[in-house]
């Protein structure tokens, strides 16, 4: 805590005075602070008293000289090394947290400026911080010093009564709340009612309502910041296979590339080419995490399309491949859907059934694949349950079979979690999405494995190497490139962290409930968790933790505004008791213990309430 603040000027009258009066005054007099006032001048060694003289690089005015300044400051900081300020309109931004900041050293200095400034060797040799009042220029920093001085003296235990600097605006994200003394009505204006209450509660309720209201107004910035910590610490987020939170760094990204590289990709000038270098940065950065050439990979505007094309476009460009399809009973509906579309289309598709883990039964996959196999679409992690399908496995049967069956995987659920490589997993096609990694939505990518064809779903302008048309989402995919890159970095640090939230829910559920079916088997992908009470209704289950401000789903989002049940569970031979009571927790490794354990709690609190009222009615 700060002890003593000396403060090194040219004009020490003008900041003494200042000190002389009020509350810092007192804090003075009473001994919880220290205050000095040094004059540069008096340590100068030439016969004038000169302290400046005229700058080198040119232009007017003159420069404070190195030799004053740097003996004032050895000579005051005898013994403790003080922390030491420059006033500096070049300086970082004064503000209360700047403040409190400070205020935990024991010993400051203030060196105040003059005319144009310090010699740069006085900052380069003793400075440790330079502090702006804000971005405008003043004739000195006496007004800086005296006003930061002030800030900070007031911070210091026993300056002010107790309390009163806590509930200040700035101290928090808040402004304060309006003040009012007595009389309680003068002129006809009464202060707000509930202040003459005496409820402390409400009055409290008053003071936060009124506060939020007046940084609203006055204030915007701050309350954005404000809306978004309350909605964060409110929120328990466990939805994440779902969507995600876009990562802050990917609205960055995002934002730089809107604002500086709007250029198109396609377009020959400057702007154009500087667009078409960031794109090309980001497909190699992308291609780079699924071990993929940047010619294997093309842009999409979400997996859907990418498993549309896949599907469709490879069957399109090789009509002798083949009229069968396999795909297995737990797709995405986006693989299911362009199934059921293409068997409409004169394509026969077979289902491969799973056994009850929801792993692709080996042996049917065997007998399944005949000469006129064309395609075989196996979604890499189930969204529902988190099952890790063989994908290497799959495909190494299917190959023998024949060489020339595509292999394609959605990976949507596994890419930026789990390990994802084209080759080791021996794919020709795969589907990936940026949102389910905090990346943005509407960008995606498929990656087609050099040598495949596919023909286009969208013509036009020829981009994409002609088979994906439509200007580039070059923000989007800039942003996807950036958390690409980190989450994958990431992978076994994120999974551990991840495993843990996962094994905090198994464990409480299964201690507090019962009757709880964990359905997703312990080897599987730690980021999705489902669970089943029989005999609620999940959707009655996601209503009431919601309440609690915590965010689980029905299956998976792009179903669950279908009342069918669910695919997945069925094909696994759940029963539809089962089935109806489960939910699905999906994590993300910027979820905390802390969350884990109380969503957990929630969920547990509610699953027995409605037990209870089960058990009421019957
Ligand atoms: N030539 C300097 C520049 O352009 O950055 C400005 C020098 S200013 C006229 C003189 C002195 O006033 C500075 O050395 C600094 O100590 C102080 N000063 C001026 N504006 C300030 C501000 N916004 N915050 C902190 N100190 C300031």
């Amino acid at each position: 805590m700060t002890k003593k603040i000396d403060i090194l000027t040219l004009f020490p009258n003008m900041v003494n005075a200042a000190f002389q009066e009020s509350i810092i005054a007192r804090a003075v007099s009473k001994g919880l602070l220290e205050l000095n006032c040094h004059q540069i001048r008096q340590y100068t060694t030439n016969k004038q008293g000169k302290v400046d003289d005229y700058p080198y690089s040119g232009g007017p005015g003159l420069v404070m000289a190195y030799q004053p300044i740097a003996d004032c400051i050895r000579s005051v900081s005898a013994g403790d090394k003080p922390y030491i300020i420059y006033v500096s309109p070049q300086g970082k931004p004064f503000n209360q947290k700047k403040a409190q900041e400070l205020v935990q050293k024991e010993n400051l200095m203030i060196l105040c400026g003059h005319y144009e400034g310090v010699d740069e060797r006085v900052l380069e040799e003793f400075i440790d911080e330079e502090v702006s009042l804000g971005d405008f220029v003043l004739t000195g920093g006496e007004i800086p010093a005296m006003a930061i001085a002030d800030c900070i003296a007031r911070l210091i235990p026993g300056v002010l009564a107790e309390g009163s600097a806590e509930k200040e605006s700035h101290s928090g994200l808040l402004l304060e709340y309006p003040q009012y003394t007595r009389p309680a009505e003068i002129e006809g204006k009464k202060i707000p009612e509930i202040l003459l209450s005496g409820k402390h509660d409400e009055i409290e309720k008053w003071q936060v309502k009124t506060a939020e209201e007046r940084t609203k107004r006055k204030r915007p910035d701050l309350y954005e910041i404000y809306e978004e910590q309350k909605l964060n610490s409110q929120t328990y987020y466990f939805d994440n296979s779902a969507t995600t939170r876009q990562d802050d760094g990917v609205t960055e990204e995002m934002c730089r590339t809107v604002k500086f590289l709007y250029g198109n990709p396609s377009s020959l000038h400057h702007m154009g080419l500087e667009a078409e270098r960031k794109l090309t940065s980001a497909r190699k950065i992308i291609a780079e995490t699924i071990g993929a050439s940047e010619k294997e990979i093309y842009f999409t505007a979400c997996a859907t399309e990418s498993n549309n094309w896949a599907l469709r476009g490879y069957l399109e460009a090789n009509p002798r491949a083949g009229k069968k399809v396999l795909i297995s009973s737990t797709e995405h509906p986006s693989v299911s859907e362009t199934a059921a579309f293409l068997s409409k289309n004169g394509y026969q598709v077979e289902l491969l059934t799973v056994d009850n883990k929801g792993i692709v039964d080996m042996d049917k996959l065997r007998s399944a694949l005949t000469p006129d196999t064309a395609i075989v679409s196996v979604m890499h992690v189930n969204s529902e349950t988190g099952t890790i399908q063989p994908i290497k496995e799959i495909s190494s049967i299917a190959k023998a079979v024949n060489p020339n069956i595509a292999v394609h995987s959605d990976c949507v659920q596994s890419y930026g979690k789990l390990p994802v490589s084209a080759k080791l997993m021996g794919v020709d096609m795969l589907s990936v999405s940026a949102h389910k990694i905090h990346g943005p939505r509407g960008v995606g990518f498929l990656y087609v494995k050099d040598g495949i064809r596919i023909a286009p779903l969208l013509c036009g302008g020829g981009q994409e190497k002609a088979l994906r048309s439509g200007t580039e989402n070059l923000p989007g995919i800039a942003g996807f490139a950036k958390i690409a890159k980190e989450a994958c970095g990431k992978l076994e640090e994120h999974n551990k962290h991840v495993k843990e939230l996962n094994k905090i829910f198994r464990e409480i559920i299964t201690e507090e409930i019962r009757s709880s079916n964990i359905i997703s088997n312990e080897e599987g992908c730690p980021y999705v968790l489902s669970v089943s009470f029989p005999g609620l209704r999940a959707e009655v289950i996601q209503h009431s933790v919601e309440q609690k401000g915590v965010y689980v789903s029905v299956g998976s989002a792009c179903s669950s505004h279908k009342k069918d049940r669910s695919p997945t569970l069925t094909a696994m031979g759940y029963n539809n008791n089962i089935i109806d009571g489960a939910i699905r927790i999906s994590f993300t490794y910027q979820n905390t213990k802390e969350q884990a354990d109380y969503a957990a709690r929630v969920i547990c609190a509610e699953v027995k309430k409605l037990y209870g009222r089960r058990k009421g009615r019957k």
